[in-house]
């Protein structure tokens, strides 16, 4: 056996499955170490969203020329699939030239993307050690995605079958979502509602309340054995690209992250991607990522710094706003462009982001709460023995 072409890479997400894919497609012998028994099981079967408004190209023709085939549940949706809600309760609908957003399931059912993308890397050869956590590598080179190790955001949510149509809506309220926002996505007989948070995560389940009263205070739906579910995501100021050369970290791991809204599918597979590319062509892999994934991930925070800034009056006036656009598609991408403004503010948030965001009101005690399972841990290093 060729040892030069020995990796190990840690976790079976989105990254570690993708870096896995296209090194075992170029003749590595891919040693893939995953905790649990199963892929994505930090998921609940609830569906989130490929966001397709960032990049010039559409979502699926990059996934594509990656090399990643599109074999799990990816329904497009446009604008006028769904509707927006400011704290004002005005429906806002808008418009788009291509999908919105492209709707997947994450978890471990048969068509969620994590099964997918494992399905791929069984045919590409990838040799998956199930049940085996990995702390530390004894030898590199390893890629290790091993997901997020604190909560800087949070969700509160449940997933429920229900018989009304295929619908999103997303809901702007500080009410019920602080700096944030919450959403219903229905396929298919199947639903995800969910109230994210970026501050007070102790009153997690007053939001969630209040969210579910919005939801049916706009909309009749039919909730059928409903099941709640928590999760969180963290960003850093700046991501943690490696561990000396041998090691390599990917996806929400490594900060990869979108600081806005947490839509880190992308920046997970995309640096997965990188990071194999820079093992087979002995490239140097941050370099990739600044020049690739840096500049919108830097906007992305800088982004993340004026949204906290804003008011529900502001949330009112950006919907109206993107009302008016014949397709919203290119103002939201031009939000994502590294201007002398952004470069700015990114200075100023990265201060301001500097330490982790840590929720000092939560005096919980004996509790359950996603920030008490998951805010409280600090973000693992990981070892090279
Ligand atoms: C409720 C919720 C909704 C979201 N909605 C969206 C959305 O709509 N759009 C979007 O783009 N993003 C969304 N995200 C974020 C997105 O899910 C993540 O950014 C993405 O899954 C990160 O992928 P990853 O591969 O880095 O990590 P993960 O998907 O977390 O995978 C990490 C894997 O590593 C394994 N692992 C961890 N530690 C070890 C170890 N020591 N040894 C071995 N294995 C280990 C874990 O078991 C897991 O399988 C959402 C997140 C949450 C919580």
């Amino acid at each position: 056996m060729d040892t030069t072409k020995q990796i190990t890479i840690v976790g079976a997400g989105p990254a570690g499955l993708t870096a896995s894919i296209i090194l075992s497609k170029f003749g590595y012998n891919v040693n893939l170490y995953e905790q649990n028994n199963n892929v994505g099981l930090r998921f609940n079967g609830d569906f989130q969203g490929l966001e397709n408004w960032s990049d010039k190209e559409d979502t699926l023709d990059i996934l594509k020329n990656l090399g990643v085939r599109i074999n799990f549940l990816c329904q497009p949706y446009f604008g006028n699939d769904g509707f927006f809600y400011g704290p004002n309760l005005k429906k806002i609908k808008v418009k788009t030239s291509r999908p919105l957003f492209y709707l997947i399931e994450r978890g471990s059912n048969e068509n969620s993307l994590d099964r997918g993308l494992l399905k791929q890397a069984e045919e590409s050869g990838v040799n998956i050690l199930w049940g085996q956590k990995l702390d530390a590598v004894k030898d590199g080179p390893a890629i290790v995605g091993t997901g997020p190790k604190a909560a800087d955001a949070i969700a509160k949510g449940m997933v429920f079958k229900t018989s009304h149509k295929n619908i999103f809506i997303g809901f702007l309220d500080n009410k019920i979502a602080p700096k944030a926002y919450a959403y219903l996505l229905v396929n298919n007989g199947k639903a995800t509602f969910a109230t994210c948070l970026f501050e007070d995560f102790k009153n997690e389940g007053l939001y969630y309340k209040r969210a579910l009263n919005r939801l049916d205070s706009v909309l009749t739906i039919d909730k059928i054995e409903p099941k709640e579910f928590g999760g969180f995501v963290n960003f850093f100021n700046e991501p943690k690209y490696s561990k000396s050369d041998r090691i390599l970290y990917v996806g929400e791991n490594a900060g990869f992250q979108d600081a806005l809204w947490g839509f880190g599918i992308k920046y997970a597979v995309l640096s997965g991607y990188y990071a194999a590319q820079s093992i087979i062509y002995k490239q140097d892999y941050k370099e990739l990522c600044e020049k690739h994934l840096g500049p919108k991930l830097k906007t992305s925070l800088a982004n993340r710094f004026l949204f906290a800034h804003f008011t529900n009056y502001g949330y009112s006036f950006i919907l109206s706003k993107l009302e008016k656009y014949d397709d919203v598609i290119p103002p939201l991408r031009k939000h994502y462009n590294q201007t002398n403004t952004k470069r700015i503010f990114y200075e100023i948030s990265k201060r301001r982001y500097k330490s982790r965001l840590i929720d000092k009101q939560c005096l919980h005690k004996n509790c359950d709460c996603v920030w008490c399972r998951h805010g409280k841990t600090a973000h693992g290093e990981f070892a090279v023995n």
